[in-house]
Protein backbone atom coordinates (compact mmCIF):
# COMPACT_ATOMS: atom_id res chain seq x y z
CA UNK A 1 0.00 0.00 0.00
CA UNK A 2 1.57 3.52 -1.47
CA UNK A 3 0.29 6.65 0.08
CA UNK A 4 0.10 7.82 -3.71
CA UNK A 5 0.65 6.46 -7.23
CA UNK A 6 1.48 9.41 -9.36
CA UNK A 7 0.71 8.57 -13.32
CA UNK A 8 3.33 9.59 -15.72
CA UNK A 9 6.80 10.68 -15.83
CA UNK A 10 6.56 14.11 -17.37
CA UNK A 11 7.31 17.42 -15.83
CA UNK A 12 4.10 17.64 -13.58
CA UNK A 13 4.32 13.79 -12.12
CA UNK A 14 8.06 14.20 -11.35
CA UNK A 15 7.26 17.47 -9.43
CA UNK A 16 4.25 15.89 -7.86
CA UNK A 17 6.39 12.66 -6.91
CA UNK A 18 9.45 14.47 -6.03
CA UNK A 19 7.56 16.73 -3.26
CA UNK A 20 5.56 13.97 -2.11
CA UNK A 21 8.33 11.64 -1.16
CA UNK A 22 9.89 15.17 0.58
CA UNK A 23 7.06 15.26 2.69
CA UNK A 24 7.68 11.50 3.99
CA UNK A 25 5.18 9.86 1.69
CA UNK A 26 5.72 6.81 0.15
CA UNK A 27 5.17 7.05 -3.96
CA UNK A 28 5.12 4.87 -6.59
CA UNK A 29 5.77 6.84 -10.03
CA UNK A 30 4.78 4.83 -12.76
CA UNK A 31 5.59 5.68 -16.41
CA UNK A 32 4.63 3.91 -19.79
CA UNK A 33 7.88 4.48 -21.76
CA UNK A 34 10.91 3.49 -20.67
CA UNK A 35 12.96 6.67 -19.78
CA UNK A 36 14.77 8.54 -21.33
CA UNK A 37 11.69 8.22 -23.17
CA UNK A 38 10.82 10.71 -26.06
CA UNK A 39 7.91 13.96 -25.74
CA UNK A 40 7.50 15.96 -29.45
CA UNK A 41 8.29 19.55 -27.77
CA UNK A 42 9.34 22.96 -28.75
CA UNK A 43 11.46 22.37 -25.23
CA UNK A 44 11.69 25.75 -24.40
CA UNK A 45 11.53 26.51 -20.71
CA UNK A 46 10.74 29.99 -20.11
CA UNK A 47 12.07 31.57 -17.40
CA UNK A 48 8.83 30.57 -14.71
CA UNK A 49 9.70 27.42 -15.58
CA UNK A 50 13.61 27.84 -15.22
CA UNK A 51 12.49 29.25 -11.68
CA UNK A 52 10.07 26.42 -10.90
CA UNK A 53 12.71 24.06 -11.46
CA UNK A 54 15.03 25.91 -8.60
CA UNK A 55 12.21 26.00 -6.11
CA UNK A 56 10.87 22.31 -6.57
CA UNK A 57 14.34 20.74 -7.07
CA UNK A 58 16.67 22.71 -5.76
CA UNK A 59 18.98 23.38 -8.27
CA UNK A 60 19.06 24.95 -11.79
CA UNK A 61 18.81 22.30 -15.28
CA UNK A 62 21.87 20.46 -15.94
CA UNK A 63 23.69 21.66 -18.92
CA UNK A 64 23.79 18.29 -20.72
CA UNK A 65 19.49 18.48 -20.49
CA UNK A 66 20.19 21.62 -23.00
CA UNK A 67 20.49 21.84 -26.98
CA UNK A 68 21.78 24.47 -28.94
CA UNK A 69 21.72 27.56 -28.90
CA UNK A 70 20.90 26.67 -25.28
CA UNK A 71 20.05 29.86 -24.44
CA UNK A 72 16.62 30.93 -25.34
CA UNK A 73 15.70 34.83 -25.65
CA UNK A 74 12.15 35.08 -25.76
CA UNK A 75 9.50 34.66 -28.03
CA UNK A 76 8.19 36.31 -31.59
CA UNK A 77 4.34 36.75 -31.89
CA UNK A 78 3.45 37.59 -35.86
CA UNK A 79 -0.60 38.75 -35.28
CA UNK A 80 -2.80 37.64 -37.60
CA UNK A 81 -2.33 40.95 -39.79
CA UNK A 82 1.11 40.09 -39.97
CA UNK A 83 2.63 42.71 -37.22
CA UNK A 84 5.41 41.00 -35.36
CA UNK A 85 6.00 41.24 -31.46
CA UNK A 86 8.99 40.70 -29.62
CA UNK A 87 8.72 39.31 -25.85
CA UNK A 88 11.93 39.56 -24.35
CA UNK A 89 12.20 36.76 -21.42
CA UNK A 90 15.91 34.46 -20.79
CA UNK A 91 14.59 31.12 -21.21
CA UNK A 92 16.44 28.02 -21.95
CA UNK A 93 16.50 25.32 -25.08
CA UNK A 94 16.14 21.59 -23.91
CA UNK A 95 15.63 18.07 -24.83
CA UNK A 96 12.24 16.72 -23.23
CA UNK A 97 13.86 13.27 -22.86
CA UNK A 98 16.97 15.04 -21.22
CA UNK A 99 15.40 16.99 -19.44
CA UNK A 100 12.27 14.86 -17.82
CA UNK A 101 15.03 12.04 -17.54
CA UNK A 102 16.94 14.26 -15.13
CA UNK A 103 13.45 15.15 -13.33
CA UNK A 104 12.64 11.58 -12.75
CA UNK A 105 16.02 10.71 -11.44
CA UNK A 106 15.88 13.79 -8.63
CA UNK A 107 12.36 12.29 -7.57
CA UNK A 108 14.03 8.84 -7.09
CA UNK A 109 16.72 10.35 -5.78
CA UNK A 110 14.56 12.46 -3.27
CA UNK A 111 12.55 8.42 -2.19
CA UNK A 112 9.79 7.48 -4.60
CA UNK A 113 9.64 4.55 -6.25
CA UNK A 114 10.56 5.12 -10.06
CA UNK A 115 8.83 2.24 -12.22
CA UNK A 116 9.23 2.91 -15.87
CA UNK A 117 7.71 0.81 -18.86
CA UNK A 118 4.81 -0.04 -17.29
CA UNK A 119 2.02 2.05 -17.62
CA UNK A 120 -1.47 2.55 -15.36
CA UNK A 121 -4.30 0.99 -17.19
CA UNK A 122 -7.53 1.35 -15.31
CA UNK A 123 -8.16 1.96 -11.34
CA UNK A 124 -10.79 1.58 -9.23
CA UNK A 125 -11.81 3.14 -5.69
CA UNK A 126 -12.21 0.46 -3.04
CA UNK A 127 -13.38 2.10 0.24
CA UNK A 128 -10.18 3.95 1.85
CA UNK A 129 -8.11 3.44 -0.77
CA UNK A 130 -7.94 3.02 -4.87
CA UNK A 131 -6.79 0.12 -7.14
CA UNK A 132 -4.26 0.47 -9.79
CA UNK A 133 -3.91 -1.89 -12.50
CA UNK A 134 -0.15 -1.85 -13.95
CA UNK A 135 0.79 -3.21 -16.94
CA UNK A 136 4.76 -3.53 -17.49
CA UNK A 137 6.28 -6.94 -17.82
CA UNK A 138 3.45 -8.55 -16.13
CA UNK A 139 0.30 -7.26 -15.26
CA UNK A 140 -0.18 -6.60 -11.39
CA UNK A 141 -2.05 -4.25 -9.13
CA UNK A 142 -0.95 -1.87 -6.89
CA UNK A 143 -3.09 0.13 -4.02
CA UNK A 144 -2.54 3.97 -2.49
CA UNK A 145 -4.73 6.28 -0.65
CA UNK A 146 -4.54 8.30 -3.52
CA UNK A 147 -3.51 8.33 -7.66
CA UNK A 148 -2.26 11.71 -8.97
CA UNK A 149 -3.19 11.13 -12.72
CA UNK A 150 -0.25 13.25 -14.90
CA UNK A 151 -0.98 11.13 -17.72
CA UNK A 152 -0.50 14.44 -20.30
CA UNK A 153 -2.50 15.06 -23.43
CA UNK A 154 -4.12 11.47 -23.96
CA UNK A 155 -4.82 10.24 -20.71
CA UNK A 156 -5.70 6.22 -21.15
CA UNK A 157 -6.75 6.14 -17.07
CA UNK A 158 -8.72 9.49 -17.24
CA UNK A 159 -10.59 8.55 -20.44
CA UNK A 160 -11.81 5.48 -18.09
CA UNK A 161 -12.67 7.17 -15.54
CA UNK A 162 -14.62 9.95 -16.69
CA UNK A 163 -16.08 8.44 -20.34
CA UNK A 164 -13.31 11.36 -21.39
CA UNK A 165 -14.01 13.87 -24.27
CA UNK A 166 -11.76 13.54 -26.97
CA UNK A 167 -10.63 17.49 -27.63
CA UNK A 168 -7.27 17.85 -29.28
CA UNK A 169 -5.31 19.72 -31.75
CA UNK A 170 -2.72 17.96 -33.77
CA UNK A 171 1.12 19.37 -33.92
CA UNK A 172 2.80 18.50 -36.86
CA UNK A 173 6.58 19.77 -37.01
CA UNK A 174 9.86 18.78 -39.06
CA UNK A 175 13.92 18.77 -38.46
CA UNK A 176 15.45 19.87 -40.88
CA UNK A 177 19.38 21.11 -42.07
CA UNK A 178 19.33 24.18 -44.00
CA UNK A 179 19.55 27.95 -43.45
CA UNK A 180 17.03 30.42 -42.23
CA UNK A 181 17.92 34.22 -41.28
CA UNK A 182 16.29 34.56 -38.42
CA UNK A 183 18.23 34.37 -34.87
CA UNK A 184 17.89 31.20 -33.51
CA UNK A 185 17.47 32.65 -29.90
CA UNK A 186 13.99 33.06 -29.77
CA UNK A 187 11.03 31.00 -30.66
CA UNK A 188 8.85 32.58 -33.59
CA UNK A 189 4.99 31.91 -33.56
CA UNK A 190 3.23 32.74 -36.75
CA UNK A 191 -0.84 33.39 -35.90
CA UNK A 192 -2.02 34.23 -39.57
CA UNK A 193 -4.98 31.99 -40.37
CA UNK A 194 -3.65 31.79 -43.53
CA UNK A 195 -0.63 29.50 -42.16
CA UNK A 196 -2.32 27.30 -39.40
CA UNK A 197 -5.58 26.67 -37.70
CA UNK A 198 -3.88 27.45 -34.87
CA UNK A 199 -0.18 28.73 -34.33
CA UNK A 200 2.64 27.69 -37.15
CA UNK A 201 6.12 27.87 -35.57
CA UNK A 202 10.12 28.24 -35.91
CA UNK A 203 12.67 27.16 -33.83
CA UNK A 204 16.08 25.80 -33.42
CA UNK A 205 17.65 23.08 -31.78
CA UNK A 206 21.05 21.61 -32.08
CA UNK A 207 21.43 23.39 -35.25
CA UNK A 208 18.19 21.44 -36.75
CA UNK A 209 15.86 24.53 -38.39
CA UNK A 210 12.56 23.29 -36.54
CA UNK A 211 9.27 24.01 -38.27
CA UNK A 212 5.86 23.32 -37.73
CA UNK A 213 2.06 24.20 -37.90
CA UNK A 214 -0.70 22.86 -35.64
CA UNK A 215 -4.16 22.11 -36.73
CA UNK A 216 -8.12 20.93 -35.81
CA UNK A 217 -8.13 19.02 -38.67
CA UNK A 218 -5.54 16.46 -39.68
CA UNK A 219 -6.49 16.52 -43.66
CA UNK A 220 -4.89 20.11 -44.04
CA UNK A 221 -1.78 19.40 -42.22
CA UNK A 222 0.32 18.92 -45.26
CA UNK A 223 -1.70 21.63 -47.32
CA UNK A 224 -1.06 24.56 -43.89
CA UNK A 225 2.65 23.33 -43.80
CA UNK A 226 3.24 24.00 -47.66
CA UNK A 227 2.39 27.24 -47.23
CA UNK A 228 3.91 27.58 -44.09
CA UNK A 229 7.14 26.89 -46.18
CA UNK A 230 6.33 29.01 -48.73
CA UNK A 231 5.39 32.20 -46.34
CA UNK A 232 9.16 31.39 -44.62
CA UNK A 233 11.34 31.03 -47.94
CA UNK A 234 9.48 34.64 -48.62
CA UNK A 235 9.97 36.31 -46.01
CA UNK A 236 12.70 34.74 -43.90
CA UNK A 237 15.62 32.93 -46.96
CA UNK A 238 14.23 29.90 -45.46
CA UNK A 239 16.27 26.90 -47.57
CA UNK A 240 16.03 23.39 -46.66
CA UNK A 241 18.67 20.74 -47.78
CA UNK A 242 17.20 18.00 -45.97
CA UNK A 243 14.90 16.75 -44.12
CA UNK A 244 16.02 14.52 -41.48
CA UNK A 245 12.81 13.37 -39.55
CA UNK A 246 8.87 14.83 -38.98
CA UNK A 247 6.48 14.05 -35.60
CA UNK A 248 2.82 13.87 -35.48
CA UNK A 249 1.55 14.61 -31.47
CA UNK A 250 -1.28 15.71 -29.98
CA UNK A 251 -2.22 19.04 -27.63
CA UNK A 252 -5.46 19.99 -25.48
CA UNK A 253 -7.71 21.96 -27.24
CA UNK A 254 -8.10 24.48 -24.43
CA UNK A 255 -12.17 26.15 -24.47
CA UNK A 256 -13.01 29.18 -23.23
CA UNK A 257 -12.78 29.86 -19.71
CA UNK A 258 -9.91 27.55 -19.53
CA UNK A 259 -11.98 24.26 -17.99
CA UNK A 260 -10.09 22.42 -15.48
CA UNK A 261 -10.96 18.73 -14.29
CA UNK A 262 -9.71 18.48 -10.72
CA UNK A 263 -10.16 14.76 -9.93
CA UNK A 264 -12.73 12.39 -8.55
CA UNK A 265 -12.97 11.29 -5.25
CA UNK A 266 -8.92 9.50 -4.28
CA UNK A 267 -8.14 9.94 -7.77
CA UNK A 268 -6.65 13.68 -8.24
CA UNK A 269 -5.54 15.25 -12.09
CA UNK A 270 -3.15 17.78 -12.70
CA UNK A 271 -0.63 19.27 -15.79
CA UNK A 272 -1.67 18.35 -18.63
CA UNK A 273 -4.28 16.02 -17.88
CA UNK A 274 -6.16 18.10 -15.46
CA UNK A 275 -6.33 20.91 -18.49
CA UNK A 276 -3.66 23.17 -17.37
CA UNK A 277 -1.94 24.60 -20.44
CA UNK A 278 -1.25 28.02 -21.68
CA UNK A 279 -1.69 29.69 -24.80
CA UNK A 280 0.55 28.55 -27.62
CA UNK A 281 1.67 25.26 -26.08
CA UNK A 282 3.34 26.40 -23.19
CA UNK A 283 2.40 23.69 -20.82
CA UNK A 284 5.69 22.76 -18.89
CA UNK A 285 5.28 25.46 -16.23
CA UNK A 286 1.72 24.70 -15.65
CA UNK A 287 2.70 21.11 -15.09
CA UNK A 288 4.88 21.88 -12.82
CA UNK A 289 2.82 24.31 -10.35
CA UNK A 290 -0.01 21.90 -10.60
CA UNK A 291 1.70 19.17 -9.94
CA UNK A 292 3.43 20.19 -6.80
CA UNK A 293 -0.01 21.77 -5.91
CA UNK A 294 -1.81 18.51 -6.12
CA UNK A 295 0.72 17.00 -3.90
CA UNK A 296 0.47 19.76 -1.29
CA UNK A 297 -2.92 19.06 -1.07
CA UNK A 298 -2.79 15.68 -0.96
CA UNK A 299 -0.16 15.26 1.94
CA UNK A 300 -2.03 18.10 3.84
CA UNK A 301 -5.26 15.57 3.99
CA UNK A 302 -4.22 12.05 3.29
CA UNK A 303 -7.06 10.44 5.01
CA UNK A 304 -9.59 13.29 3.77
CA UNK A 305 -9.94 13.23 -0.25
CA UNK A 306 -12.90 16.42 -0.33
CA UNK A 307 -10.88 18.02 1.55
CA UNK A 308 -7.35 17.79 -0.62
CA UNK A 309 -9.97 18.03 -3.49
CA UNK A 310 -11.24 21.84 -2.61
CA UNK A 311 -7.29 22.74 -1.37
CA UNK A 312 -6.41 21.43 -4.90
CA UNK A 313 -8.95 24.01 -6.55
CA UNK A 314 -8.42 26.87 -4.37
CA UNK A 315 -5.27 26.69 -4.82
CA UNK A 316 -4.40 26.48 -8.19
CA UNK A 317 -6.81 29.80 -8.95
CA UNK A 318 -4.20 31.73 -9.48
CA UNK A 319 -2.62 29.64 -11.94
CA UNK A 320 -5.77 29.43 -13.81
CA UNK A 321 -6.22 33.29 -13.87
CA UNK A 322 -2.80 33.38 -14.86
CA UNK A 323 -4.09 30.87 -17.88
CA UNK A 324 -7.00 32.79 -18.57
CA UNK A 325 -5.00 36.47 -19.00
CA UNK A 326 -2.47 34.51 -21.40
CA UNK A 327 -5.35 33.37 -23.48
CA UNK A 328 -6.84 36.97 -23.38
CA UNK A 329 -3.61 38.89 -24.56
CA UNK A 330 -3.35 35.90 -27.56
CA UNK A 331 -6.77 36.74 -28.23
CA UNK A 332 -5.63 40.45 -28.56
CA UNK A 333 -3.15 38.93 -31.75
CA UNK A 334 -5.26 36.52 -34.01
CA UNK A 335 -9.25 35.90 -34.42
CA UNK A 336 -8.51 31.62 -33.89
CA UNK A 337 -8.00 32.66 -30.34
CA UNK A 338 -11.41 34.98 -29.85
CA UNK A 339 -13.57 32.79 -28.34
CA UNK A 340 -11.00 31.83 -25.15
CA UNK A 341 -12.19 35.54 -24.28
C1 LIG B 1 4.75 20.27 -30.45
C2 LIG B 1 4.69 20.72 -29.01
C3 LIG B 1 5.56 21.71 -28.57
C4 LIG B 1 5.55 22.13 -27.24
N1 LIG B 1 6.46 23.06 -26.84
C5 LIG B 1 6.50 23.44 -25.54
C6 LIG B 1 7.50 24.36 -25.07
O1 LIG B 1 8.37 24.79 -25.83
N2 LIG B 1 7.48 24.73 -23.77
C7 LIG B 1 6.53 24.26 -22.90
O2 LIG B 1 6.53 24.67 -21.73
N3 LIG B 1 5.61 23.36 -23.30
C8 LIG B 1 5.57 22.93 -24.58
N4 LIG B 1 4.65 22.01 -25.00
C9 LIG B 1 3.66 21.50 -24.01
C10 LIG B 1 4.31 20.54 -23.06
O3 LIG B 1 5.00 19.55 -23.79
C11 LIG B 1 3.25 19.89 -22.17
O4 LIG B 1 2.30 20.83 -21.76
C12 LIG B 1 3.90 19.27 -20.95
O5 LIG B 1 4.78 18.22 -21.35
C13 LIG B 1 2.84 18.72 -20.00
O6 LIG B 1 3.48 18.10 -18.92
P1 LIG B 1 2.78 16.88 -18.18
O7 LIG B 1 3.77 16.40 -17.19
O8 LIG B 1 1.41 17.27 -17.77
O9 LIG B 1 2.59 15.76 -19.33
P2 LIG B 1 3.68 14.99 -20.24
O10 LIG B 1 4.91 15.77 -20.33
O11 LIG B 1 2.96 14.65 -21.49
O12 LIG B 1 3.98 13.69 -19.42
C14 LIG B 1 3.03 12.68 -19.26
C15 LIG B 1 3.76 11.37 -19.06
O13 LIG B 1 2.80 10.36 -18.72
C16 LIG B 1 3.13 9.16 -19.40
N5 LIG B 1 1.89 8.38 -19.47
C17 LIG B 1 0.81 8.61 -20.25
N6 LIG B 1 -0.14 7.71 -19.99
C18 LIG B 1 0.35 6.90 -19.02
C19 LIG B 1 -0.19 5.79 -18.32
N7 LIG B 1 -1.42 5.36 -18.57
N8 LIG B 1 0.59 5.17 -17.40
C20 LIG B 1 1.84 5.62 -17.13
N9 LIG B 1 2.39 6.68 -17.77
C21 LIG B 1 1.65 7.32 -18.69
C22 LIG B 1 3.64 9.64 -20.74
O14 LIG B 1 4.44 8.66 -21.38
C23 LIG B 1 4.45 10.87 -20.33
O15 LIG B 1 5.79 10.57 -20.04
C24 LIG B 1 4.63 21.56 -26.33
C25 LIG B 1 3.74 20.55 -26.75
C26 LIG B 1 3.78 20.13 -28.08
C27 LIG B 1 2.85 19.03 -28.52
Amino acid sequence: MYDVIVVGAGPCGCTAARTLAEKGLSVLLAERCRLPRYKSCSGVLIRKSMELVRRFFGEDVPAAAACAPADNRGMVFTDDKGRSFLFEQEGLNVWRSSFDHWLAEKAKEQGAQLLDGTAAVSCGEKGEYVSVTLRGEGVFAENAKYVLDCEGCIGALKRRLTGGERDYITTYQTFNDGAIDLDPHYFYAYLQPELSEYDAWFNVKDDRLVLGVAVKDTNKIRDYYERFLAYMRANHGLRIDAQLREERWLMPRVRPGCPVDYGRGRVLFAGEAAGFLNPMGEGISAGMESGFLAACAIAGHLDDPAAALAEYREATRLLKSYMERQWSLVAGMAAAFREME
